[in-house]
Order: C-alpha cells, then structure tokens, then sequence
C-alpha cells in the first residue's frame, strides 16, 4: 500500500487491523502492560521481541524431562536433546534464503563473529583490511579491531568505515560499491550490517557481495537486525557467511542462542583455520572421544558445544509462530505498517515539531525501523513517551528508534504511538 491511500483518522488505524490477516497472532504473544493494567504500545521489537506464549509451555517440557529423565533425555525426552537444534534447521534456512546445510544455531552473536573471522579473515600484508560501515554497533567494531590486533596489524590502517556523505544519515549503495572497486584489492574482508541498527537502512547485500567477490574479498553479514525483519536470499547473494541473534526481530528471549550462515562452497573446505569443539566434529564417530578433530560438513562444522537445549525451546517456540505466519505476509504487512507510520508522523510535521525520519523512504531499503532524529529534546521525549505507555529506544544523541513488528504490532498501535508523539514533543 501506498501513502497516498493512507487516511489520517483512527478510523482508519480500526478497519485496517479488522480487515488484517496477520492480526490474530498478536494473542500469540505477551505484551508488557502499562501501569494502568493496559497493553503498553511496544515498539521495541527491533531491541527485544516479545515472548510468544507458547515459549513456556516448550521451556518446561525440557524441564520436566531433564527432571524425569536425568541424563536420557538426551534421547528419550518429548524432543532428545541429542538433535535438538535441528528442529530449528528448517525453519532457519527459510529465514535466511540458505541450504539446511549452511545455517546453524549456537552460540551467541559475537561469538560466531569471532568464529568466522578465525576463519575467513585471513588478512595478508597487500590485503589486511575490514570494511565496516561508520558507527557499526559496538560490539562488532571491538570484535573486529581485536582481530585486526590479533593478526598483528593495526586498526587505524586496516578499518576502513564507509561514510555518509556530508549532511547526509545513510551511505548511497553507488558510493558502497565504487569504494569496494576502489580499494577492493587491499580488503581482506568486508563485514556490514543488513540493516544498520541506528538509522534502519537496508544495504544492498545482492550488490555488495558481487562489487566485493569480483575484487577477491570475503564477505560476510551481520543480520542481527535483518533476520526476521526483511526478506533474506543468502544462498543466492553468495556471501561467504552471515551470522544474527535471535532475541530482536526472532522472539527468541534475552540474549537467546544466535545463528550462522556459512556459504555451500565452503562446506567441506577442511584446509580453512577453525577453531574448533567436540560438537563440530564429524557426528557418525563424536562418540569414539578420539583426539582428532574431523569436522562435520557445512555450518555445523562451526559447533563448539552441545546446545543450551533450554535456551533453544523458547527460539523452538517462536520460530513455529514465524514460520506460520509467514516470511512473505509478515514482509508485506510490515511495509505497509512502516509505511503508515511515515504517513502519520507526516501529517504532524510543522516547524513548531522538530523531528525528522532518518531511515530511507524506500520500502525496499528499510524494514520496519523508523529512526527520528527530534532536535532539541533528548531523553525527556522517552520519559514523556514511557510514562503514556510507549515503549521505544533511544539513541545518543538525537535518534528515537521505534519498530511496528508486524506479528504483534498493530495499525491502532502505531496510530496511538504517533498521537502520543507529537503530543510529547509539542
Ligand atoms: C544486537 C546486536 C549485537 C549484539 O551482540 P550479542 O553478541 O548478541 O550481544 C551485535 N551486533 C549488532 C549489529 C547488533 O544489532
């Protein structure tokens, strides 16, 4: 749906969620209330999702059968924990746009990070350096400033950020792609948000990864804010691996078991550095306990541990919520809320209102982050925001971050949060 087919009244906000196929799995979820006994209008999705009602029921199953089974739950529990996270194998490769063979679940965002940099940054004195976009999220430039120490070479030569142009929030994907063809032969790697998690836009990952192969760089994805939020062709793309957390737009839980793409043509590339556990070890003869490591083909290769099976149902639970609903429909719908949220927040621009949407107008070069950068106001605005009952994110220095999640948030949602906006800013 266009803006021009948008209307300013509630009115509007009600049809559309009647007429909404996807409304329904709202009652799917938990949603925080506000002191006042209401649903709180939540909008935080893109920081923590909201716990789909079923997670529990999934938790406890692995409860009663760790304390009825001991030990054989392993292989005789409702869903053994020896295969445990493969039940999730599907439904991640759906997620992504891979082979079941190259997705995985384990570990934690910044520790699969580091796993694929062990392996596919493997910088040389002509070819040592990082891409990485200006202001990427902390814990990615620590990660990749620390491996860059670790080789051996120095960050203040070997990152290489990519920046707006002057007076501008986002980078233009043309001026993405002549630096890649510019300085492509002294990058080792390059490593870029799917989505930026401060202005919500989407970068051209088809593109970046043809400008960065044809210059002979790795490439490599974070998705933390991409999986389950846009439409993921990973297989196709062709980056060498991508890794994402799941308690953002996946509804996994807090700090839940994150995932990892490593591309088909490395499945079996047994000569690449790995560090490596028991659990990546071929699993026809893990249970020998031999001392040499022979690693399983694709991703699971990458598996240091057995799985944190309770940590794994909630993702379980959720990950069955996603797959119903839908990638497509929850795209589709998920545009159109974004969309609807611009329109609103147009109809209030004046002067008198400082703010402005950093993120692209774009459909296709956002998902469902709005990013506003409010002048003048800073924190006061979250608190007024909080106190009717908006639970968004604030960004030093100026940036208010809200995301309409289309499995849970609603049209009124979105219409309400906009009343109380202008209201609080004015
Ligand atoms: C949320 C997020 C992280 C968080 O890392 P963890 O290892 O899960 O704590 C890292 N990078 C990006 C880009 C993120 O958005």
């Amino acid at each position: 749906m266009t803006g021009t087919s948008f209307q300013a009244g509630e009115g509007f906000a009600v049809a559309m969620d009647a007429s909404d196929p996807l409304a329904h799995f709202r009652g799917r979820f938990c949603l925080p209330m506000t002191n006042g006994g209401d649903d709180s209008i939540y909008l935080c999705g893109h920081s923590l999702g909201l716990q789909p009602k079923t997670a529990s029921v999934y938790l406890e199953q692995g409860m009663r059968d760790w304390a009825q089974l001991g030990v054989e739950g392993h292989f005789h529990g409702k869903n053994p924990w020896m295969p445990y996270h493969r039940l999730l194998t599907q439904q991640t490769a759906a997620l992504v746009g891979a082979l079941p063979t190259e997705v995985v679940v384990m570990n934690s965002l910044t520790v699969n990070l580091h796993l694929m940099m062990a392996s596919f940054y493997r910088p040389t004195t002509e070819r040592h350096k990082i891409l990485v976009e200006r202001g990427a999220f902390p814990s990615d430039q620590y990660a990749v400033k620390s491996q860059i120490h670790f080789h051996g070479f120095d960050p203040a030569t070997a990152l290489l950020k990519l920046t707006p142009r002057d007076g501008e929030s986002c980078m233009r994907d043309e001026d993405i792609e002549s630096l890649i063809e510019r300085e492509g032969a002294s990058i080792a790697l390059i490593l870029l948000g799917g989505v930026n998690y401060v202005t919500g836009q989407v970068f051209d990952m088809p593109g970046i990864t043809r400008a960065g192969r044809r210059k002979g760089c790795v490439v490599g994805f974070d998705l933390a804010h991409a999986a389950g939020n846009i439409l993921l062709r990973l297989h196709d793309w062709g980056p060498d691996f991508a890794v994402w957390c799941s308690y953002k737009y996946l509804n996994g839980g807090p700090g839940c078991v994150a995932g990892c793409f490593v591309h088909e043509r490395h499945a079996r590339a047994w000569e690449l550095p790995r560090f490596a556990g028991w659990w990546g070890h071929d699993e026809k003869t893990r249970f020998q306990m031999g001392p040499d490591f022979r690693p399983m083909a694709g991703a699971e290769g990458w598996q240091l541990s057995n799985p944190p099976i309770l940590a794994l149902a909630p993702l379980r639970a959720s990950m069955e919520v996603l797959s119903e609903a839908g990638l497509d429909r929850l795209r589709a719908k998920s545009v159109s809320l974004t969309a609807y949220m611009e329109f609103l927040l147009g109809q209030h621009a004046s002067p008198k209102l400082k703010f402005s949407v950093i993120t692209p107008r774009e459909p296709e070069r956002r998902g469902a982050q709005l990013s506003i950068r409010v002048r003048g106001k800073g924190r006061e605005l979250c608190d007024r925001l909080a106190a009717a009952g908006v639970i968004g994110d604030w960004r030093e220095p100026d940036t208010f971050r809200v995301a309409a999640v289309p499995l849970y948030n609603s049209y009124q949602d979105v219409y309400r949060f906009v009343q109380h906006f202008s209201v609080a800013l004015s």
